[in-house]
């Protein structure tokens, strides 16, 4: 079958769930048999997600080939259980990067190069990157920021174009927003109206709209919605607020999403599949009764979704245990050694959060001390897992000064130091050791047992690393060094195996956990906290 290309774009305003709304419209294809990809096409100028702070940009999520992509790529792998790639999420800045690369060469014969045809044709080139390789039937391509961005305008002509170009092979959602004047007890379809007419006056007309909503939206306004926007009222489907993300395919599901997507297509229909493993998980979550209280420290707690695939992760696991997450925020910066049993009191087990730099990492240690000391299940991640080792040496091998060379560059006592390949770098953006690596593990650690195997893969985003001189004086001292790489010999995991649970990786578990396959270390984490 030929690749069939589905565009998501969104209007009214940003922040409606457009990522949600296209693996949503994935896993309903996926469960029809059909091999489906997303993309995310991102319109700002930074070449990727990675120079960016989670204040402009929420989490930056890595792929098994090292790509520093947008978070909502995480969304795509969770529901879809298939890995993305450096393919699936292309910038602004990538676009120009390499269409001026081309031009540096000489590849347009010097020919003026131009918004269009040269940046649509590499943007359309791109779009289509995924299906050309043949193994996919369907590549879903989100569009992120809001029709009527200048910084949309190249991306939605090419869209455009390919509308033109694929015919029946090509099919637009747009997503919108429905506000709810309370007042005037009425939801608005106005600015709904409005957005498609933008997207008209670029030459797209919307083939399926997806009206987000607190409320329900009456047939009336939904047919309203179809006769202003030339839209057939069955392809007016509503996203109404519900308690979990995860939900969201079930209630497209019930307005037959997929199903008019299919017809469009010129598809062949078929029985409504029963998403059996989807239902179950929802139906333990919704089914827990009892909760399990997890404290998670980091700087940035303002803001959640800094620690997206965390959340996720922690929420998987803690449903696969069937059990609520409470998951605490806890600002490291106001942690400190007075303090820390207060804001760590209730916990069933605490994540000492990845990160950059100095800021909130007395209160990191402070947790740790505390966390070790009365043996609470602790769960230390890339810089988390840093700072154990830190807190070790300082507070058990009496180094007081021990430190990461990322935070003091002359320290005496470097337990955490710069790697050899990171010394000769200078550039920030994707020089980190980043995608997936092996790692062995001790046949009788805590994560060997977790993963039910001593040969892991995982994914990782850091330049530091634990310094292997000081390899034997923390074993001796009762933290082992229970996972390596086989090929360097860099520390990836460490234990004190003497503690109930005390675990902390430099890899990232959390980009790899999926709601059909629980990272198996979260899930032994949150059974480890509830047996506290
Ligand atoms: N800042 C640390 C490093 O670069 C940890 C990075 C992280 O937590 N992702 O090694």
């Amino acid at each position: 079958m030929e690749t069939k290309y589905i565009f998501v774009t969104g209007g009214v305003v940003s922040s409606l769930g457009k990522g949600i709304i296209s693996a949503s419209v994935a896993k309903l294809l996926q469960a029809r048999g059909y091999n489906v990809t997303i993309q995310k096409f991102d319109p700002y100028i930074n070449v990727d997600p990675g120079t960016l702070n989670p204040y402009e940009h929420g989490e930056c999520y890595v792929t098994v080939d090292g790509h520093e992509a947008d978070l909502d790529l995480g969304h795509y792998e969770r529901f879809l259980n298939v890995q993305t790639t450096r393919a699936n999420n292309i910038t602004t800045g990538r676009i120009y990067q390499n269409v001026i690369n081309k031009e540096r060469r000489g590849d347009y014969l010097g020919k003026t190069v131009q918004i269009i045809p040269h940046i649509t044709d590499e943007i359309k080139r791109n779009v289509k990157l995924l299906g050309t390789k043949k193994q996919f039937d369907f590549v879903i391509t989100e569009i992120g920021g809001t029709v009527g961005d200048i910084e949309s305008l190249p991306y939605l002509e090419s869209v455009r174009q390919l509308r033109w170009e694929m015919g029946k092979n090509c099919l637009c959602i747009h997503l919108t927003y429905v506000p709810y004047i309370a007042a005037a007890k009425e939801l608005k379809s106005k600015p709904t109206q409005h957005s498609v007419k933008q997207l008209q006056e670029v030459g797209i007309q919307p083939d399926i709209l997806v009206l987000r909503t607190e409320h329900e939206i009456s047939a009336d306004v939904r047919k309203k919605v179809a006769l202003f926007c030339n839209v057939d009222p069955a392809a007016v489907v509503q996203s109404i607020d519900v308690p979990s993300i995860y939900e969201v395919p079930l209630n497209m599901q019930k307005q037959h999403l997929d199903e008019i997507v299919l017809k469009k297509m010129g598809m062949p229909v078929g029985p409504t599949p029963e998403m059996k493993p989807w239902k179950s998980f929802l139906e333990r979550m919704k089914n827990a009764t009892e909760t399990v209280h997890i404290g998670l420290v980091g700087k940035y707690v303002e803001l959640p979704d800094a620690y997206k695939s965390i959340n996720e992760s922690l929420f998987q696991a803690a449903t696969y245990n069937d059990r609520k997450l409470d998951l605490h925020l806890i600002h490291s910066e106001k942690v400190n050694d007075s303090n820390v049993a207060e804001w760590l009191s209730g916990m069933d087990g605490v994540i000492i959060a990845p990160g950059f730099g100095q800021r909130g990492i007395e209160g990191k240690f402070a947790a740790l001390k505390y966390t070790r000391e009365h043996d609470i299940p602790t769960f230390g991640i890339c810089l988390g897992m840093q700072c154990m080792v830190i807190e070790f040496a300082r507070n058990v091998l009496g180094y007081s000064d021990a430190n990461s060379t990322e935070m003091e560059v002359n320290v005496k006592h470097n337990v955490i130091d710069l790697m050899e390949s990171q010394k000769s770098i200078s550039n920030m953006g994707g020089t980190m050791r980043l995608g997936e690596y092996d790692c062995i593990l001790q046949e009788d650690s805590i994560p060997a047992k977790a993963y039910g195997t001593t040969h892991i893969k995982e994914r990782h985003r850091h330049r530091f690393e634990f310094n292997n001189e000081y390899r034997d004086e923390f074993e001796k001292a009762g933290m082992k060094c229970v996972g390596e790489n086989p090929d360097t010999h860099l520390v990836e995991v460490v234990e004190i195996p003497s503690l109930k649970w005390f675990v902390g990786v430099q890899y990232h578990p959390e980009y790899g956990s999926t709601v059909i396959k629980p990272n198996p270390l979260f899930v032994d984490f949150i059974k480890a906290a509830i047996q506290k």
